[in-house]
């Protein structure tokens, strides 16, 4: 069997009955040259909805809103699938839909336990829902494909949270995925959540899908792992800080891991590392505009330079002993003859990350830009996080703006080239 590629699709490509049907189009596309495993995510919306029914307790005067939200989503599912699946499907496809809302119902109405375990059970929910449409939405292009049977990703336990156990997970999906791509059928996984050792259902975390897919990748030895949603690619800067933030066209892993830690909203901050370890090139791109290759987000580090460029606020300068450092302490400067001084979780200082490779000239044109704005750092310099400058939080803005054009790439004057 050639190596597996894994299609994760995110809430907004299954969106809709159109976007169930473009992202099966193009999982079939796929399926023509190798096997495909595809991870999805729920329907836009629905995870959110989920936990605020998990949030209340079946006691009769919420009953109303329960039996309210149910018929909603029963609808909202029934209605997508009647535009994603053909009609000699559909039937089939309705029916597990009734069936996994009545299962939602009955853990909606379970007596509670741990409030922790009822959250991630209900919230699961929405990823089952849309693995049974984008199957057969896919089976509609004339390609096989149906949702894989045991919730294969296992997880330490951990609700809310959890942790991934690999070598569980590759039994598993060899006793669960093998079979099924062995046949030249597309399986379908439900993202986000996998069973702890007790077999209870946990999830990775919000936005875990994407972890969900490198997570699959490593266990299916997959080739690549496209992670599909809204969006280009991984862009140099928050767009919506940044209006012309360009797209990255590589990363590595680490620069990619280091920039989702720092909030970058486009990955889940735990999904390079899998991807990583078994070294699977990952794909970050759109579904909507397929012409765009995205980011690709390998092992090869792309030379010295500014990738990109991030903002922390809400932190305090300040110094911290070795006794009492700990959490709060955001990025750690150095030490003097007061202590270690740090940036620490606070009020009135911002920090603006630049992560990538960056040199001793890059820290000098930060400041020059800096400089040039007006505006005076309280420090900069190379930290474990990235090449960091310290402003006051009132100019956090402004000093974004001049350092992504100053250092990164696409702001820079000079293009640097890239190196096929
Ligand atoms: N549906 C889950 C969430 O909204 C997981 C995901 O989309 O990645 O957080
Ligand atoms: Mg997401």
């Amino acid at each position: 069997m050639n190596r597996p590629l894994v299609i994760k699709f995110g809430g907004t490509s299954v969106g809709s009955g159109a976007a169930f049907l473009r992202a099966a189009s193009i999982a079939a596309e796929a399926a023509r040259n190798r096997p495909v495993a595809v991870v999805v995510s729920a329907m836009a919306g629905t995870t959110d909805a989920l936990l605020g029914l998990a949030r209340t307790s079946s006691v009769p005067a919420r009953e109303g809103s329960q039996d309210h939200l149910l018929h909603t989503l029963s609808e909202r599912h029934s209605g997508a699938a009647r535009k994603a699946v053909p009609a000699r499907l559909l039937s089939g496809v309705e029916d597990r839909i009734r069936n996994i809302i009545e299962r939602l119902a009955e853990a909606a109405n379970a007596t509670l336990e741990d409030p922790a375990a009822r959250r991630d059970e209900i919230g699961s929910f929405g990823e089952r829902l849309s693995a049974e449409i984008l199957a057969d939405a896919i089976a509609g292009f004339g390609t096989p494909a149906a949702v894989a049977p045991g919730d294969p990703i296992a997880t330490d336990g951990r609700f809310g949270d959890a942790g991934v156990l690999a070598v569980e997970t590759r039994r598993r999906a060899q006793k669960y995925l093998h079979p099924l791509l062995n046949e030249g059928t597309v399986a379908v996984i439900p993202g986000y959540f996998g069973r702890g050792p007790d077999g209870a259902v946990t999830t990775l975390g919000r936005g875990g899908s994407d972890l969900s897919a490198t997570v699959i990748g490593r266990a299916l030895g997959a080739e690549e792992v496209w992670i599909l949603s809204d969006v280009d690619g991984v862009l140099d800067a928050d767009p919506r800080l940044i209006p012309d933030a360009a797209l990255i066209p590589r990363l590595s892993y680490r620069e990619a891991g280091q920039f989702a830690a720092l909030g970058a909203e486009v990955l889940h901050p735990r999904t390079t590392a899998p991807a990583a370890e078994a070294r699977i090139e990952v794909r970050v791109a759109s579904t909507f505009n397929p012409g765009s290759l995205g980011t690709r987000i390998s092992d090869r580090e792309g030379g010295p330079g500014v990738r990109s460029v991030a903002l922390r606020r809400g932190l305090s300068l300040t110094h911290v002993s070795p006794e009492t450092a700990g959490d709060g302490v955001f990025c750690c400067l150095g030490a003097d003859a007061e202590g270690i001084r740090a940036l620490v979780d606070g009020a009135g200082v911002a920090a603006v990350v630049c992560v990538g490779a960056p040199t001793d000239g890059d820290l000098i044109s930060g400041l020059r830009s800096l400089h040039n704005a007006n505006i005076r750092p309280l420090y900069a310099g190379n930290t474990s996080t990235g090449l960091l400058f310290a402003v006051a939080e009132s100019k956090a803005e402004v000093a974004l703006r001049a350092l992504h054009s100053a250092l990164t790439p696409a702001g820079a004057p000079a293009e640097m080239e890239e190196v096929a």
